[in-house]
């Protein structure tokens, strides 16, 4: 079976890992700062948190932000959960945004739309999530401009893209944002088993992330080194120095795998260049170079002549897996109990034609040849059943 994504572990992962476990410390050890001073470098910025995992790396910087009950957070429907749970847990409320049909990505416009609705419901707008989806990159100049001119706090969720580059920098180096929130779980470009970051180069947001996931302990000294001091509600939100040993070893091959997938994502787009306008590949953007988490196309199935469900069946038989990013976040009966019915177009445009097909650094060109001839017949095969011979052709 050819999963959709997987982890690439080498020995040297191994040696790093085991080495830890024949260490003394398994947890709040030298590990720690080591990858943090890693992504720092990689991402191009001043603080690096790691913590638990993408979705307390989100947790973390909203707390840090003071997002509150009464607070509402801006984030586009189309992402994974964690991006709109996050604003909960700090009791905030989400504000869903529409996206753009084409690349599922945030635009401007779609901040300006979700702030006016904040307003027209008396809501109070005080930061927004944009999402790096699939690891092409918002247009994070412009986000940007429309949040600072509202006072919004900016948090991106990266979770996609590490190893990208946005404006001509990296990916996280956080020079239009507040902060960017990292995951390093196995699907994820690089894996920790669970894991996560978040960057900034504010040292008071940095100082305070660094405490909250500590149970916002502080020592004390005058008092003696053994007292501490918690002034608000902290976390366990670490990260053990088992899975930071793995980060750092994987965080040594991200050129390698990002050049990879970039290659793959290259050889998909021009193999599948003959089932345009039926299946599209992902729209590049000018402003970045995407470190590529995702290969999602676009698949107009109702001119296909296929569901999706039965397109996915039928690539599943033939061992190849594929998987849909995402389903919008604002109809999800949690979200639709709390915020009633929702019209975004764009997402739900973007969710109906989207898929994501198999994309991971040991994937071989051979099995890509494979996956779009499957996918080729795949939607050929429906169509002899369904229509004449000139059909066939226009595909
Ligand atoms: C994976 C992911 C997260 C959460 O990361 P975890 O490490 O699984 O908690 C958040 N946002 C997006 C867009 C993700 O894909």
């Amino acid at each position: 079976m050819i999963p959709y994504s997987r982890q690439n572990i080498n020995e040297d992962d191994i040696s790093a890992v085991t080495e830890v476990l024949r260490g003394d410390f398994l947890t709040t050890g030298p590990k720690i700062k080591e990858f943090e001073d890693a992504i720092c470098e990689i991402t191009n910025t001043k603080y690096a948190i790691a913590c638990s995992n993408g979705t307390i790396a989100l947790h973390l910087a909203g707390i840090a932000f003071g997002l509150k009950e009464g607070d509402a957070v801006i984030v586009p429907s189309v992402t994974f959960l964690a991006t709109a749970n996050a604003a909960r847990y700090c009791g905030a409320e989400v504000m869903f945004s529409d996206v753009d049909p084409d690349s599922g990505l945030m635009q401007a416009s779609d901040l300006e739309h979700a702030l006016k609705r904040c307003k027209d419901l008396g809501l109070n707008p005080r930061a927004v999530f944009p999402v790096h989806l699939t690891g092409q990159c918002v247009n994070i100049e412009e986000i940007s401009k429309t949040a600072k001119a509202s006072g919004l706090k900016i948090l991106t969720d990266a979770a996609h893209a590490i190893g990208g580059e946005l404006h001509g920098k990296p990916v996280g180096s956080c020079d239009h944002e507040d902060a960017c929130a990292f995951s390093f779980h196995p699907v994820k470009t690089i894996a920790t088993g669970e894991g996560g970051a978040v960057t900034t180069n504010d040292a008071k947001l940095a100082a305070k992330m660094r405490t909250l996931r500590h149970h916002s302990m502080q020592t004390t000294p005058k008092k003696g080194a053994w007292c501490y001091e918690m002034e608000e509600l902290g976390y366990n939100y670490r990260i053990t120095d088992i899975q930071c040993a793995l980060g750092i070893s994987q965080l040594k091959r991200l050129g390698n795998f990002v050049a990879r997938r970039r290659e793959l994502v290259a050889l998909y787009d021009k193999l599948l260049e003959p089932l345009a306008p039926v299946l599209k590949p992902p729209p590049k953007m000018q402003y970045c170079n995407p470190g590529w988490h995702l290969y999602a196309v676009k698949i107009d199935f109702a001119a296909a002549n296929i569901t999706r469900q039965n397109f996915m069946a039928a690539l599943h038989d033939k061992g190849i897996g594929t998987q849909v990013h995402y389903i919008p976040v604002h109809t999800q009966p949690y979200y639709k109990k709390r915020y009633g019915n929702i019209e975004l177009p764009g997402a739900e445009s973007y969710y109906e034609q989207t898929l994501s097909l198999p994309l991971y650094p040991t994937l071989r060109n051979e099995d890509i040849h494979f996956i779009v001839n499957e996918i080729t017949k795949a939607i050929q095969v429906k169509n002899e059943s369904c229509c004449n011979n000139s059909c066939q052709r226009r595909l």
